[in-house]
């Protein structure tokens, strides 16, 4: 199968969060399984890209897009990287979705909505790559939101034209790129795909609600989250139109990279280790307390978190539950950043228990490594998470994860009181402070008991996320787009 991934952000070139990771790996996997995929993303400035360089190709400057150019690079490990490069679009400070002040890009809707021109471009007769078009056309989250429209509108003239089938994926919900309606003109939506069967969402434009209302098949990141976002509290505004397309919507539940997250080859941790042979665990929480700043003390628990600084993500709840797990003997190191009150909060912690609480403010994907391999248990008390991947990284590093029982964590984490057996985890029995306190008090008392809790290491680090069940599950779903669409 010929497979276009257009996406705004891939690992391990430009990553903000998960859509990065998924990214890097999913293409890889589906590749590894005899398919041909290239990935398709901006040529951000700074990019570091190694690899095989193909040729350039001229794209011409066409009604309102610019003129632009796909460099084509062989990425090594099977896909064959698309990077846009549109100088007056994406080679500027900042990052993908944001300037270098924080704010959106003053154009983020011509900048993306040029990029799913040039993805649903490749899965038509009109593709600039010579020889290759897309039989697929998988889009990703808001910003790839318009390929599986800009697809529709080239299947719509007759004589019917060929154009790849359409897939999209949410990756999360809550962000949904919306734009003043006069958006519509910029990115050259037709009119009567304006109300609300098309891209309308309360008076205006929705990126991914045109991803949405268009698209021959629609995923989303973990079986739960999918049937979450069919509910009003989870929803976010888009409920009712998912519902109406429930079948065709499927959950999948992320992988992980497992060459990148493994205790017994990570080379960015001092020490490796294994399910067979923990002592090097060890090691690395002791390297970790010393590079934080904390007491070097193996008789304290250390809880990590590694995540953006969020209400979604429940930081809010880690600060409610903070003086009851310290005053237990606890230790937090947290690498993120985010909503700066949350960023304050964390840091006054650290000022008043430097020996106890560390903040990194930042992304560095070193320690997150780190904090994954040296923390004993991990945090993860979101208020919905669609697939989450840091729960994955630390049942395979060991580190059993909180969680609460939503989208993607009640998928992946198994309950070590209720399922002791099989347990890997600790999932908390109400999504508030009182459920996370209740949570890291069974923790510690599990890790209270060293033979128990080795075994509940053992079976998360046992259990395996690698990508391939989950990219042959992508591969049933392109196929009945590609049925849909030729039906
Ligand atoms: P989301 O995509 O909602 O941010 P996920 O759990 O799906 O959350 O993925 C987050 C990814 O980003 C993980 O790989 C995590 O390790 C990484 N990450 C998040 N914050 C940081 C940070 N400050 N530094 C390094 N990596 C981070």
């Amino acid at each position: 199968m010929k497979i276009l991934f257009v996406t705004p952000e891939c690992a391990p070139y430009v990553k903000t969060g998960g859509l990065g990771d998924v990214s890097g790996a999913l293409p890889a996997t589906l590749a590894a399984q005899g398919h041909e995929v290239r990935v398709l993303m901006p040529a951000y400035s700074g990019m570091q890209v190694s690899g095989g360089a193909g040729i350039a190709v001229e794209i011409p400057a066409h009604g309102q897009w610019p003129r632009a150019q796909l460099l084509q690079v062989e990425a090594g490990n099977g896909v064959t990287l698309l990077l846009l490069s549109c100088p007056e679009l994406y080679d500027r400070a900042g990052g993908p979705y944001v300037d270098a002040t924080g704010r959106d890009h003053h154009d983020t809707a011509r900048r993306f909505g040029f990029l799913c021109r040039i993805g649903a471009a490749l899965g038509t007769s009109a593709s600039p790559c010579p020889r290759w078009r897309a039989d697929v056309v998988h889009a990703n989250d808001w910003p790839c939101g318009l390929a599986p429209l800009y697809l529709a509108q080239a299947r719509s003239p007759a004589p019917h034209e060929p154009a790849a089938a359409s897939v999209m994926t949410i990756h999360n919900l809550a962000f949904q790129g919306v734009f003043p309606m006069d958006t519509a003109d910029l990115v050259g939506i037709p009119g009567h795909w304006r109300g609300i069967e098309g891209v309308e969402f309360w008076g205006q434009l929705s990126m991914l609600k045109a991803g949405l209302q268009f698209a021959d098949a629609i995923t989303t990141v973990s079986p739960t989250y999918a049937r979450e976002i069919q509910t009003d509290a989870f929803g976010v505004g888009l409920q009712g139109v998912l519902r109406t397309k429930a079948d065709r919507l499927t959950g999948i539940l992320n992988g992980i990279d497992t060459q990148l997250w493994n205790p017994a080859t990570d080379q960015l941790i001092p020490h490796r280790y294994s399910a067979a042979d923990l002592a090097g665990k060890a090691l690395n929480k002791a390297a970790l307390q010393q590079r934080c700043g904390l007491s070097v003390d193996p008789r304290a628990m250390l809880f990590g978190l590694v995540s953006r600084l969020t209400s979604q993500k429940g930081i809010d709840l880690v600060l409610g539950v903070l003086d009851a797990t310290l005053a237990s003997g606890g230790q937090l190191v947290v690498l993120g950043q985010g909503e700066p009150a949350l960023q304050d909060a964390l840091l006054a912690a650290a000022h008043v228990h430097p020996a106890a609480v560390s903040l990194t403010l930042g992304f560095d994907e070193a320690l997150a490594h780190q904090i994954e391999a040296g923390a004993d248990c991990f945090l993860m008390p979101s208020r919905f998470e669609p697939c989450g991947l840091n729960q994955m990284y630390s049942q395979a590093y060991g580190t059993p994860p909180i969680v609460t029982a939503t989208g993607g964590l009640a998928d992946s984490v198994v309950d070590a009181t209720t399922q002791p057996g099989t347990g890997t985890g600790f999932v908390m029995r109400s999504q508030n402070t009182a459920g996370l306190e209740q949570a890291v008090g069974r923790a510690m008392t599990a890790w209270r008991d060293p033979p128990a809790w080795r075994q509940l290491q053992r079976n998360g680090m046992g259990r395996s996320f690698a990508w391939t069940e989950s990219a042959a599950r992508y591969l049933e779903v392109y196929q009945r787009a590609i049925d849909s669409a030729q039906g």
